[in-house]
Order: structure tokens, then C-alpha cells, then sequence
């Protein structure tokens, strides 16, 4: 088989839901393996992104000091409403 996987089909094979035929290919073909590679660090490095946001949103609720820098606004006009 000469035709490379698309990126839906890469995918489908991280979740072991590729059908044989495309699976034997990929298993043979570097530039397939490359691009799987490719998307598996993008799927990494956007979950450890949304883990970052959680932990950011929880540190919020707690205490306002690691969030700040990040939201100048919220914490100024939180303070006016004291004042
Ligand atoms: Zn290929």
C-alpha cells in the first residue's frame, strides 16, 4: 500500500482503532511513524496546556498570588468593590 495515513487515521490508531491493513502500513512506513510521533507531543503538549488552566483556575479560588499576573484586571476591581 503506497498511500500514507491521514491524520485521522493516525489518531484512530492511538486509540488501537485503525483497521489492519492501514495498521501494517504504518507499521512499515518511517514517515507515517514520524507524523504519529508529531501528533502524539501536539495531543501531550495541549493536555499539559488544559492541566496548567485547571491548576490556574484552582490556585484562583484559593488565593489570588499565582494567577495575578495573569489577570491584571480581575484582582484591581475586586479591590475597588472593598474600597
Ligand atoms: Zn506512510
Amino acid at each position: 500500500m503506497k498511500r500514507h495515513l491521514t491524520d485521522g487515521e493516525l489518531r484512530a490508531s492511538l486509540d488501537a482503532e485503525l483497521e489492519e491493513g492501514l495498521l501494517l502500513h504504518l507499521d512499515a512506513c518511517p514517515e507515517c511513524q514520524t507524523r504519529l510521533l508529531q501528533l502524539k507531543q501536539e495531543h501531550l503538549r495541549s493536555a499539559n496546556r488544559l492541566s496548567f488552566l485547571n491548576q490556574g483556575d484552582r490556585t484562583c479560588s484559593i488565593g489570588s498570588v499565582c494567577v495575578e499576573p495573569f489577570y491584571p484586571g480581575i484582582f484591581k476591581s475586586k479591590g475597588d468593590i472593598h474600597v
